[in-house]
């Protein structure tokens, strides 16, 4: 797997302060995408031992609230075997904080992967540019969802703007706007 940047301190993917992996590699192709830069698995740079630990000293640190895994896309069939691995010691390591995942699949199509035992919410779906919405919270069309697997798989799934206050509007992640 390779990415494209290591990102600290992030407010806008996710709640709290935030170390964010933008990974490459994407099959979706959205039209308006912010990040087309991203979409080809060959370009950045491989995710080494380094590049490792490097994320998990700063997911570490006392002030960091959890990891988000964006990009591109973390679920990128090229991408499912280090990103699982990445999330399994990332839980392992750090239990108590959060791990958030943006995929442009939606729940249902990834619903069975093992990943899904190591992460706590995924934002799920393509960006659509008609449905673009900027009140929406943490996502950037309104088909996309913020799902709380912490609640169970088989819940009834839904923005959970009620439980993730967000600090500002101004989203920029991969799969949003
Ligand atoms: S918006 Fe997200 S899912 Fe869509 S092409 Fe861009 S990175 Fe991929």
């Amino acid at each position: 797997m390779n990415y494209h940047d290591i990102t600290k301190d992030d407010m806008r993917n996710g709640p709290g302060l935030r170390v964010v992996l933008w990974v490459a590699g994407c099959a979706h192709h959205c039209p308006g995408c912010q990040n087309p830069v991203t979409w080809d698995p060959d370009d950045g740079l491989p995710f080494d031992d380094k590049a490792r630990e490097e994320l998990f000293e700063i997911m570490g640190r006392d002030y960091i609230s959890g990891l988000t895994l964006s990009g591109g896309d973390p679920l990128y069939p090229g991408n499912r075997e280090c990103i699982t691995e990445l999330c399994k010691q990332a839980r392992t390591r750090f239990p108590d904080k959060t791990i958030w995942l943006y995929t442009g699949y939606t729940y249902d199509e990834v619903r069975d992967l093992e990943i899904m035992d190591y992460i706590d919410v995924l934002v799920d779906g393509r960006y659509e540019a008609d449905l673009r919405d900027v009140k929406l919270h943490w996502v950037g069309s309104s088909n996309q969802r913020v799902i709380d697997l912490r609640l169970g798989k088989d819940i009834e799934i839904n923005a959970r703007e009620d439980i993730y206050t967000p600090v500002n509007n101004n989203l920029s992640c991969g799969c949003g706007d």
